[in-house]
């Protein structure tokens, strides 16, 4: 197994992805977010801000195996990196009063692994694995006995040396993460008791966010700079925290250490993060969509030729956000700018676009 199990350590994904390291935007882990004993990170229901769908329901659901003296459900966590599926796995795990186990997909190789992780658990602790996604099929398949009748089978040895063991395992809870709830196997999505989808995150609780993580961190900051870094954080928790830090920096040099909202502006500008949080790389794509390729249809590896960053960047870090505010569509022959893109660049609109433009600024009548 690559990753030591128990902390909130995340490297076992990201030694490929060192392209990423310094792309501020980037929703997945990034060295310098500082997660391992992040102080930033919320310890209990109500430190945790937005989501209240969510939380409200695995209150419930908690009460309910506290009550019973059951354990608590498998759950089921989906939704884009950065929003707080680990976070809410610590939560559960605090308000049972058990242990959390943290790993993810990618990380458990063999059957072994996962028989050696559940058979040190403690009744009722939490194991809480990120991007099980990616699970190996042998190992989801010994998932699948764990999860619903709390034992093992495994097989050892081949021909006439093989036995085969069932090893009870005391009773957990397991909390499974992914960023996509379509990629999971039938079989294993049915064997979650609880599915919750989160959501991206209102600039307005964000910005309390920013306001809670400026008061752990000692720094001072006003009302509306803590909304500004918010409203340029493409609804995520992981870049706010990552916004906030820099702008911090900023303003010790700029302000005395308060930051202000034009201390805010003056750093995000600087860091080339736009009003709404698009960064250098996300208005290069665009404009080379626009530029070069008449607005699109373009096909991923093309694209990815043309402005030199890798195809799985633009999927899982620039694409999810422009489409989500309507700036790019996904069309089986490529990827599309709309007219929201050019507008947003300051770049005319071909003439295709202008008649619906104008059609939609018009008022329509009766
Ligand atoms: P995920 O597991 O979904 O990738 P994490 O749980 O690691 O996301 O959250 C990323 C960071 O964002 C955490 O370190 C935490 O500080 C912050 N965060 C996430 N959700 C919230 C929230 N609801 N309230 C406050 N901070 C949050």
């Amino acid at each position: 197994m690559k990753n030591e199990m128990g902390g909130y350590g995340r490297d076992w994904d990201r030694a490929d992805d060192l392209d990423l390291e310094n792309r501020l935007t980037d929703t997945g882990y990034i060295p310098g977010d500082g997660e391992s004993d992040n102080p930033l990170r919320p310890r209990t229901f109500s430190e945790y801000i937005g989501q209240d769908k969510v939380k409200e329901n695995l209150q419930v659901f908690i009460e309910a195996a506290k009550s019973r003296k059951e354990t608590l459900d498998h759950v089921l966590l989906y939704g884009p990196p950065g929003l707080g599926k680990t976070t809410l796995a610590g939560i559960v795990a605090n308000e049972l009063g058990v242990n959390l186990r943290i790993t993810s997909g990618p990380a458990i190789e063999k059957p072994g692994d996962l028989a050696a992780l559940l058979t040190n658990l403690a009744p009722g602790d939490v194991l809480f694995i990120d991007e099980v996604h990616r699970l190996p099929r042998t190992v989801e398949e010994i998932l699948y006995p764990a999860m619903e009748d709390f034992a093992l089978d495994i097989v050892t040895g081949k021909g006439q040396m093989a036995a085969s063991y069932h090893l009870p395992l005391p009773k957990f809870t397991l909390v499974g993460a992914t960023t996509r709830a379509g990629q999971l196997s039938a079989p294993l999505r049915d064997r979650f008791g609880v599915v919750l989808r989160l959501e991206l995150y209102s600039p307005e609780e964000l910005g309390k966010i920013v306001l809670r993580s400026a008061g752990i961190l000692h720094a001072e900051i006003d009302a509306d700079a803590a909304l500004e870094i918010a409203s340029r954080s493409r609804g995520t928790p992981r870049i706010a925290n990552r916004l906030l830090k820099r702008v911090r920096d900023f303003a010790e040099v700029m302000s005395g250490g308060v930051i202000t909202l034009n201390t805010a502006r003056i750093a995000l500008d600087r860091l080339e993060i736009d009003e709404l949080g698009l960064d250098a790389s996300d208005r290069n794509m665009l404009t080379a969509i626009i530029r070069h390729y008449g607005g699109g249809p373009v096909g991923l590896d093309t694209l990815a030729a043309a402005i030199g960053e890798e195809s799985v960047t633009i999927e899982d870090v620039n694409e999810p956000y422009l489409m989500q505010i309507g700036f790019l569509a996904r069309t089986p022959r490529g990827r599309v700018a709309t007219a929201s893109a050019y507008l947003h660049l300051g770049l005319p609109l071909p003439a295709r676009m202008q008649e619906d433009e104008q059609l939609r600024m018009e008022p329509t009548e009766g």
